[in-house]
């Protein structure tokens, strides 16, 4: 067992602080890594804060982790002392359902183990996340990293960037399609520039005016604003595909208009609360309305790899962990350009 640095939220309503935790020592199968940058995604706040119950206090989050192999187990033979890799929002599955055999562990049917807030598959040992100094992960579950790239700026893709990359693979988005992301956020624009890389035709819908600029940086084509009712009307039967990742209880009916016929959205946000769903918007123009989560080891590998080709990184704020309160804070209010990452020196 090591005793690692690290910071915690010991209850939904105070602020993270420093925390010590233990990690089991590298099995033969483990990975120990030595974490360079963890990006802060909307979920660790969701989770810090219980915004969807089941937190188990205290809770170290994290899921956007790179870093250098530190150790290995006897048999590791994907990876050696100080390679770069990373881990992104699971540590193990069950290996053997037929999600799991299909490359799809996120959907394990038996329970994966995500990063944190989880238990590894003893289904007893509490999973920590990527906000302390090391952690160690079964082999499978540990990325390459291609040292071509900014490091910090990679990180965010391990949960943004799969998540927004996996479900323009599965629903096939191609050169012309209109898309339309909705949330200029870490997934937001993380969606953007791949919908972009990939030849899509992208809209971004915001509801904050001083980000149209940014947008167009990042590769949107166009900009409009939800808050303004005349353009979104002027946009109905517009979209291909809508990928909406706005993180609060917002209007779904108001999104599905904008769809043509047999378009789909694209549900990655989680809002705590349900929304209600109009049939008319569905059922006038057969749309679709979906959800889609991460994405499997393989694809986020593959992911990685498209990135580092094409150089796409994430838009990164970095910050020490001592600032990881006002991040939260700042994340909440839309004042993020695009991810904050931690550097993990600073701990
Ligand atoms: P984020 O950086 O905070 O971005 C969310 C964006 O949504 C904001 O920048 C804002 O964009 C918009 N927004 C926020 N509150 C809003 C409100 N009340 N009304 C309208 N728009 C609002 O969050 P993130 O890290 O990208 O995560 C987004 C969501 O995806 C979270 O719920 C997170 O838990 C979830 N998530 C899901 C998966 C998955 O596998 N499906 C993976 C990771 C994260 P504008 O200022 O442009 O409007
Ligand atoms: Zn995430």
């Amino acid at each position: 067992m090591t005793s690692v640095k690290a910071y915690a939220a010991h209850q939904a309503d105070k602020p993270l602080e420093p925390f010590q935790l233990t990690r089991r020592e590298p099995g033969v199968d483990d990975v120990e890594i030595k974490i360079l940058y963890c990006g802060v995604c909307h979920s660790d706040i969701h989770t810090a804060r219980n915004e969807w119950g089941g937190t188990m206090y205290p809770v170290v989050p994290g899921h956007e982790i790179v870093g250098k192999v530190s150790r290995v187990g006897a048999n590791v033979s994907k990876f050696k002392v100080g390679d770069t890799v990373g881990v992104g929002c699971f540590v193990d599955s069950c290996g053997h359902c037929s999600n799991c055999k299909d490359h799809q562990e996120q959907y394990c049917e038996n329970g994966n183990s995500q990063t944190y807030n989880s238990f590894e598959q003893d289904k007893k040992t509490i999973t920590y996340g990527g906000y302390s100094t090391h952690i160690v992960v079964t082999q499978g579950f540990v990325l390459n990293i291609s040292d071509k790239l900014p490091l910090e700026k990679v990180a965010p893709l391990l949960c943004a960037g799969i998540t927004t990359y996996s479900p323009l693979k599965y629903w096939g988005v191609k050169k012309g399609d209109k898309l339309a992301v909705v949330g200029l956020g870490g997934l937001g624009h993380m969606a953007v520039k791949l919908a972009a890389s990939m030849g899509a035709d992208v809209t971004m819908l915001s509801r904050s005016p001083e980000k149209a600029k940014d947008a167009g940086e990042l590769g949107a084509h166009h900009f409009a604003l939800t808050t303004e009712k005349e353009t979104m009307k002027g946009l109905a039967n517009t979209f291909d595909f809508i990928i909406d990742t706005v993180s609060a209880e917002h209007d779904y009916n108001q999104y599905l208009a904008l769809l043509r016929t047999n378009g789909v959205m694209i549900l990655l946000g989680v809002p705590p609360t349900p929304s209600e769903v109009q049939a008319v918007q569905l059922i006038f123009g057969r749309r679709s309305l979906v959800g889609s989560l991460v994405g499997g080891i393989k694809e986020t590998q593959e992911m990685l790899d498209y990135c580092a080709e094409h150089g796409i990184t994430s838009d990164v704020e970095m910050i020490k962990i001592d600032q990881i309160n006002e991040a939260y804070e700042r994340t909440l209010t839309g004042d993020v350009r695009y991810r904050f990452v931690i550097d993990m020196a600073s701990i």
